[in-house]
């Protein structure tokens, strides 16, 4: 089995936490290059101050895994493309529905393998959702999501810019839950963007859902008293599914029917893997054009402004 060469660009929060270890301990990937704009490195690897120094600088690089902030990604995306390499995009994928599609025609036209990573797909809780909720009408949806801005986003100030998703940067993981375990499409009927006077993003968001049944989502990066990332359905019949943890845990009718530890990075390079062998793309538009819609059909509702 072959061993692909990847690169890494932004080492932040997500590349240390996740991307770094995790193909440390693949059998699949080997770190040749990372990206740091800071200047951080990587043991074993060749370490670069910009994206384009990187792909420059190794030919031999056989994919990219983009960690920068949304709205830097589709150009470093282009480029990586443009050089020959496979993409592995980081969530969400691009700022905007245009960019994605013009990355997948970029991938396609060239035999590249291109990747949208939602990592809160990858759990096992999900699949069972998906598959106990194939063939059944949803009577009720609720998706809330809050945490603490500040514990979980400190310091960046990307994330309240626009193209930066605001309260959107955690809700779209739950989205991608939805998208994936519901079972019929699902469409934005309203949605109020509360949003700090100094921000371009919003700090909470809610959401209906157009039915049947009564569909909603909460976000809200206000909560202090700890984070609830859960995910509730009640089916036609009047079966109770709670996905909590963001997708670690399901509950069905008050019974535990699967809890493990977060993998989701493993199941990523797992993926990424397989369709590099196979020299298949997998790109999945449908959280962002969810959230891409709450912000055509959103009402704007202004709030006291944030300071961290
Ligand atoms: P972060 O800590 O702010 O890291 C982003 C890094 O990207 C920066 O530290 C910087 O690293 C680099 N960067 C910033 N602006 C750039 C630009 N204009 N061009 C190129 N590189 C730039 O953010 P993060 O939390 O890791 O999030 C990054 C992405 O991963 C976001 O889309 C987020 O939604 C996603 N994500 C985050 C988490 C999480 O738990 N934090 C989980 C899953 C997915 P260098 O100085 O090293 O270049």
């Amino acid at each position: 089995m072959s061993t692909y060469r990847i690169g890494v660009i932004g080492l932040g929060k997500i590349a240390q936490d996740q991307h770094l270890p995790v193909i440390a301990e693949s059998s699949d990937f080997t770190l040749a290059a990372v990206s740091s704009q800071r200047g951080l490195t990587a043991p074993g690897a060749l370490a670069f101050t910009s994206a384009e120094a990187l792909l420059a600088g190794t030919p031999h690089l056989d994919a990219v895994a983009i960690c920068t902030p949304p709205q830097a990604r589709y150009a470093i995306a282009l480029a990586a493309l443009q050089a020959g390499k496979h993409v592995m995009l980081e969530k969400p994928p691009a700022a905007t529905l245009s960019e994605l599609a013009a990355l997948e025609d970029a991938a396609a036209t060239r035999g590249l393998v291109l990747m949208t990573t939602w990592h809160s797909q990858y759990n096992a809780a999900v699949d069972m959702a998906r598959d106990l909720l194939a063939g059944q009408t949803v009577a009720e949806l609720f998706v809330n999501w809050q945490e603490d801005v500040r514990k979980w986003h400190p310091g960046q100030a990307w994330i309240w810019q626009a193209g930066g998703f605001g309260v959107f940067d955690p809700g779209i993981n739950a989205l991608s839950i939805v998208t994936k375990i519901m079972p019929h499409p699902v469409f934005v009927e309203r949605a109020d963007l509360v949003t700090p006077e100094n921000a371009d993003a919003p700090i909470a968001v809610s959401i209906r859902f157009a039915g049947p049944g009564d569909l909603r989502a909460e976000f809200d990066w206000r909560a202090t008293g700890g984070e609830t990332w859960e995910i509730t359905v009640v089916t036609g019949h009047g079966k109770r599914l709670v996905l909590s943890g963001g997708g670690t845990r399901l509950a069905v009718d008050g019974v535990t029917m699967a809890e493990a530890p977060q993998r989701e990075y493993q199941g990523i390079y797992t993926h990424f893997a397989e369709l590099l062998r196979a020299g298949r793309a997998h790109v999945d538009a449908a959280p962002l054009r969810l959230v891409a819609d709450a912000f055509m059909l959103g009402r704007r509702v202004a709030t006291a402004a944030f300071t961290e």
